[in-house]
């Protein structure tokens, strides 16, 4: 899977469905041994014992109540990391270190850039990471505690991308928005929730909705599911945005199949802040082909999800609260015998700043 150093060209859902979907996922082809998302090496672009680990994956899927029903929230807060993106990190840096890149550089608004710092710092390779200048101080200080350069950007998360994609020019691009190693990784979510239901089919999926690179992964991954005949049904998924940063949400009522300029405020879900995603139109077109939506949470809301979970003992940072408070508003019409699925996509240590804030107001 070659990645040109210089690659910022969106996808075309035709172009993503077709890499690594063309082997029929069989169950036995699993490799039980092993307790990481590299269970599913046979259908992942590189093996298990070429990969940079740490063991990451297979995040427990939990059954809690909530509104009096049953709902399975796969603890994704608990990557070595402390947020889903080692999924992608750990495929994407794996697929750099094969190709004998010695430098990597990446743009992020903070979680991204921890994921990959680390697996670079796993691999022995250098590491630059460009980032919007009012990122969490905590993701700021993972960041550099791996030994990334961190590169502070004055300006937007798309200013950001920009000075980062000029860097590309001279090294390997590890772009969670762009590598299609990224997302390679992000799919085992789909394979890992299925197999934890026993196979079962899910009905309804709720994800957080930034740049989509876990949106995205997940319907590769029941893609490859349905055509193998594993799964009966795609199931609906349906993307959280903050109601303040909300451009996927405006294009989805409108029926808009591009992202038109938003009008962008702060979030506290700062995760999921981003104001013009790149693959805007590959996401509309997955959430309309699953039969799903895209919803939006208020500020409000999003930090009574947080203490909503916290109450039952998950400490989870807000981005990861938005999808909760997602999740409550769908569940109301959702059927009591329907299989739900959601995640807490963050650790709560992340964002220590934004939780006192929270608690002294
Ligand atoms: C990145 C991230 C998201 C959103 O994921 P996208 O790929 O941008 O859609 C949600 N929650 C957390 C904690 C994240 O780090």
């Amino acid at each position: 899977m070659s990645n040109p150093k210089h690659n910022s060209a969106p996808f075309l859902l035709s172009e993503l469905l077709t890499l690594f979907t063309e082997k029929t996922f069989d169950r036995k082809q699993v490799n039980t041994n092993i307790h990481s998302l590299w269970r599913y090496e046979a259908y992942l672009p590189i093996a298990a014992t070429d990969a940079v680990s740490f063991g990451e994956g297979f995040t427990p899927l939990l059954p809690l109540e909530m509104d009096g029903k049953t709902v399975f929230i796969k603890q994704e807060q608990l990557f070595p990391t402390g947020s889903y993106k080692d999924r992608g990190a750990s495929v994407l840096i794996s697929l750099a270190k094969n190709e004998g890149a010695l430098q990597v550089v990446q743009d992020s608004s903070g979680n991204a850039g921890c994921a990959i710092a680390a697996y670079a710092a796993r691999a022995g390779i250098g590491c630059e990471i460009y980032v919007p200048a009012e990122t969490s101080q905590a993701k700021l200080a993972q960041i550099r505690s791996y030994g990334a350069k961190l590169v502070l950007v004055e300006g937007t998360r798309e200013e950001t991308a920009a000075a980062a994609l000029k860097r590309s020019e001279k090294l390997y691009y590890a772009s969670h928005c762009y590598h299609p190693g990224f997302y390679q990784g992000t799919k085992t979510f789909a394979y890992e929730v299925c197999e934890q239901l026993n196979w079962q089919t899910p009905d309804t999926i709720v994800l957080p909705v930034g740049n989509g690179t876990l949106i995205i992964g997940c319907y590769l991954g029941f893609y490859h599911l349905l055509k193998s005949n594993i799964i009966t049904k795609m199931p609906k998924i349906i993307g959280v945005q903050a109601a303040n940063c909300a451009p996927l949400h405006h294009a989805f009522i409108h029926q808009y199949k591009t992202i038109s300029h938003f009008e962008a405020k702060p979030t506290i879900a700062e995760g999921i802040a981003i104001a013009s995603p790149v693959q805007g139109s590959l996401i509309l077109e997955i959430i309309n082909a699953s039969k799903g939506s895209i919803i939006t949470v208020e500020e409000h809301e999003i930090i009574n999800a947080l203490k909503q979970c916290a109450k039952m003992g998950f400490y989870i940072e807000p981005t990861s609260a938005a999808t909760i408070a997602g999740l409550n508003k769908c569940l109301t019409k959702v059927h009591r015998d329907d299989i739900c699925v959601s995640l807490f996509s963050g650790h709560g240590l992340k964002s220590t700043e934004k939780i006192l804030s929270i608690l002294n107001n």
